[in-house]
């Protein structure tokens, strides 16, 4: 099955397809095997909204199976937040948004820096199926940035025990940790996998 990970960002569509890479029979296309589309407008409410508006309006126009991740990191300290908006919450780079979070955080002990990432994909195939995951990872926001592995929120999210992460990362940044770490134990990673264990299963019937 030829499957579009319709992202416009190469850093999700290299993670995804990594982590796509061992179920059967499956290609992985992106958005720039494609003529140029306009983008839908993300105005859902939640990420599993924008995921499912994302995978339908791309499905409808290339007419193929195809796959779309909305995400964000959800801040305890600002009641979620960025939350759905942690793209477009601050105009600007990935840099000018982690420096903005920072900010706001500055007077934030500790205990209270908890925050997730989530990772809501939608999957729209053969015959109208549609599948829709959520997956987390538990994490606390750092004081500063730290490493360059990965990207937006990498650098100021720090790994904890509740997300399963190995010992010896546990206080680092995701953006200190190899790359592997990651797909390990990331939002995208644990959804991803879900999604693979049923694609295997829609390919075997
Ligand atoms: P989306 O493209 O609307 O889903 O926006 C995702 C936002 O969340 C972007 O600002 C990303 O930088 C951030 N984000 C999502 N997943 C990750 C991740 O794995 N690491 C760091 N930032 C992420």
């Amino acid at each position: 099955m030829k499957l579009v990970v319709a992202t416009t960002s190469a850093h999700k569509w290299m993670e995804i397809r990594d982590l796509l890479s061992d179920v059967p029979n499956l290609e992985v296309l992106s958005l720039r095997d494609f003529d140029p589309l306009e983008e839908p407008d993300e105005n859902g409410l939640t990420m599993r909204d924008n995921a499912r508006i994302k995978a339908q309006a791309y499905a409808q126009a290339f007419n193929m199976p195809t796959l779309a991740d909305d995400s964000g990191v959800e801040v305890d300290a600002l009641g979620g937040a960025p939350g759905v908006h942690s793209a477009r919450w601050i105009e600007g780079s990935d840099a000018d948004r982690t420096s903005a979070l920072l900010e706001r955080l500055k007077n934030t002990p500790d205990v209270e820096r908890g925050a997730r990432y989530r990772c809501a994909l939608c999957f729209t195939g053969p015959q109208s199926t549609m599948i829709e995951l959520e997956a987390t990872c538990e994490g606390r926001i750092a004081y500063e940035p730290r490493g360059t592995n990965g990207f937006g929120y990498d650098p100021i999210f720090e790994l904890t025990e509740a997300t399963g992460t190995p010992p010896e990362w546990i206080g680092h940044t995701i953006a200190e940790a190899p790359p592997e770490i990651k797909a390990q134990i990331s939002h995208r990673a644990r959804a991803v996998r879900q999604l693979a264990a049923q694609l295997h299963n829609l390919s075997t019937r």
